[in-house]
């Protein structure tokens, strides 16, 4: 296929000049009837790789059918399909019968060329007919889209999706095609092996996304420190997980108290209020989500601008896919990451009551930890988890690589400090008790047991406890210290540790202390050298003009009931306030505006555009 061909359907249809990497190859194994695993991070573009080959004109072309785990998931995708004049549509249990009709009367005619169906439907109770149907039809190709569900290894199995390997038998000569945003290999063998894949493509993205910014920040004090990262976003979209629903409720609650529209979501509350609230969320008409894991798949919402963890999760898995949901755009964002070590005691103290607790739990955990308390570039600790390299010297995008740690100088001598501690408590005590006694705390613990007359008493007296214990947690990294299992860990010293205490053997690598006060306070897109991906800075962007934009996305919104990401994405509002174009013809070269959207909602945009520009003598059409 031809690449024009195909860049002029992306342009018409989406209104994007590029295709983003792997997309080409994702759309061409479709093309080609080859069979395919694409394997592309959150964000990434899975969709439009199953959904631009429906529009190709073709031999042998017919009906994309694409199997969706999540109603709204559906929804979003076919009500923007259907804003873009993608003819699309959708087959599920929430469909009215006459709702049900005219798909089926589209089907019949072929005027539908793309059907997302619930697996349910598909091979549930009276699938059977359904897919004599389809074959009656005239099926060209399948997207199994989230099909990590089909394996046990996956984070969200769902048992009805182990039946769809009966498809390769039904519908034989029909290509499947696999999409998942998760990374592991295991996974990705249990999909081709379920599906019945025959020597497909695997197109295996980059889990890099260099557009979010990763801060981590030891727990000195939860409220102050999200209302640091608030303060950086106002009036946008966020998401803050907490570990427990507790910690939801009191979090939405009091974040409530103060003026934002936050609200809580958990498995506790009821579906009619989990509903509401989610839906809230993505119609805009709530900025904060705070959420436990149960808030995951489906959030497709696009401008979410950061994402707060008040605790850490219980693997870097989930830490990827939960931070994962800001800039699905690929505007920046923020992932902050708020931790203590007693959250990991929580999750294992959690894991132990619901059985989970195994050795490869307990490894991944401990891989989160490390992560949280690691002195290295964020972008660069993920590329390599996942098994990737990751080629640049600094991301420029995490709190590492913008300097917002400052070294300690003299990193030697302070950790002889706490590793002597701990030998001279004879190993045999926590993180808690060894930081006390560094600081010259007279807790009863330390009295009791007349710590206090140790020599190693008060050597960190002035230094803050939250620095104490990341000089502990950055030497457990480091392979000096090490945390016993159990209900009660007990610091320890390594070999190495032991070594580097006699002052031999390897020098202890750099401390850090996190983070510089200046630095909190700056907006993520501050103070850096490299543009961000995709022109997403704000450059040129007159803001008074970005909001009046907002307002009118948020009314066409409302007035079509679908959410306001659907009409237009942040960055396509970002160009139209940078660019300001007074034309139609102007408007089809701002990104995402493809002809239909240029024809629909242009007249109301360009009035918006010149209205602003003549009340405030902005100039306009300023794209050279
Ligand atoms: P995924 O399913 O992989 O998480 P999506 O398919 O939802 O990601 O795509 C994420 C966002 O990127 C969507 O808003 C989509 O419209 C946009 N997008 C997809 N492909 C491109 C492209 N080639 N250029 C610009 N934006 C794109």
């Amino acid at each position: 296929m031809l690449d024009s061909s195909l860049r002029e359907i992306l342009a018409r249809y989406w209104g994007y000049h590029e295709f983003r990497p792997l997309q080409r190859d994702a759309i061409d194994a479709v093309l080609e009837s080859r069979d395919s695993v694409v394997v592309l991070p959150t964000g990434g573009g899975k969709s439009l790789c199953f959904q631009l080959p429906a529009l190709v004109d073709r031999p042998k072309s017919g009906l994309g059918l694409v199997v969706s785990p999540l109603l709204s998931l559906m929804k979003d995708q076919v009500d923007g399909l259907v804003a873009s004049g993608v003819p699309a549509a959708a087959l599920n249990s929430s469909l009215s019968a006459a709702e049900r009709d005219r798909v089926y009367a589209d089907l019949d005619t072929g005027a539908c060329r793309l059907l997302y169906v619930s697996p349910e439907r598909l091979v549930g109770e009276g699938g059977d007919r359904f897919r004599a149907r389809l074959r009656e039809y005239g099926v060209g190709f399948v997207a199994v889209d989230e099909a990590h569900c089909i394996s046990q290894w996956g984070h969200d199995f769902r048992p009805e999706y182990r039946q769809l390997g009966l498809l390769r038998e039904e519908f034989p000569g029909v290509s499947i095609h696999a999409f998942t945003a998760t990374a592991t290999v295991r996974v990705r063998d249990d999909i081709v092996r379920q599906l019945g894949l025959r020597e497909p493509a695997m197109l295996v993205g980059s889990f890099d996304r260099p557009n979010l910014v990763y801060r981590v920040l030891p727990r000195t004090g939860l409220k102050d420190q999200v209302l640091k990262v608030l303060e950086r976003h106002s009036d946008e979209a966020g998401i803050v997980y907490c570990i427990s629903r507790r910690e939801v409720e009191a979090m939405a609650a009091w974040l409530d108290d103060l003026g934002h529209r936050a609200l809580p979501y958990h498995a506790g509350l009821d579906d009619a209020t989990r509903r509401r609230n989610q839906e809230a969320f993505l119609e805009e008409r709530a900025d904060i989500m705070v959420a436990t894991v149960a808030f995951g798949m489906g959030i497709d919402r696009s401008n979410i601008r950061f994402v707060i963890h008040a605790g850490a999760p219980r693997s870097l898995e989930h830490y990827q896919q939960e931070s994962g949901r800001a800039g699905r755009d690929g505007l920046e964002a923020e992932c902050v990451l708020i931790y203590s070590g007693a959250d990991f005691l929580k999750w294992r103290r959690i894991m132990e009551q619901s059985g989970e607790l195994t050795e490869s739990s307990r490894t991944l955990l401990r891989d989160m930890e490390r992560y949280a308390a690691g002195t290295r570039c964020r972008h660069r600790v993920i590329s390599e988890y996942f098994g990737q390299p990751y080629p640049a010297k600094s991301c420029e995008a995490c709190d590492w690589c913008l300097h917002e740690l400052e070294r300690v100088d003299d990193p030697l001598t302070v950790a002889r400090k706490v590793l002597s501690a701990v030998a001279r408590l004879q190993q045999g005590f926590g993180v808690g008790h060894v930081v006390s006694v560094l600081r010259g705390r007279t807790t009863d613990a330390v009295t009791t047991r007349g710590h206090q007359e140790l020599s190693t008493f008060g050597l960190l007296a002035d230094v803050p406890e939250a620095e104490v214990r990341g000089y502990v947690d950055q030497l457990t990294e480091q392979g000096l210290l090490a945390r016993t299992d159990g209900p009660y860990p007990v610091l320890q010293l390594t070999a190495a540790g032991v070594r580097a205490l006699k002052g031999e053997g390897e020098a202890v690598m750099a401390l850090y202390r996190q983070p510089r006060p200046e630095a909190r306070g700056r907006r993520p897109e501050a103070g850096r050298g490299k543009p961000r991906p995709e022109g997403g800075e704000w450059d040129g962007v007159d803001p008074g003009l970005f909001e009046a934009l907002r307002l009118c996305r948020l009314e066409i919104a409302r007035e079509r009931g679908v959410p306001p990401y659907v009409v237009f994405h942040d960055k396509t509002l970002r160009e139209l306030a940078r660019w300001r174009p007074s034309t139609p013809a102007a408007l089809v070269d701002i990104h995402g505006i493809g002809a239909r959207k240029a024809e629909a909602l242009g007249p109301a945009v360009l009035e918006v555009i010149g209205d602003y520009c003549r009340e405030h003598g902005v100039e306009m059409d300023v794209k050279s």
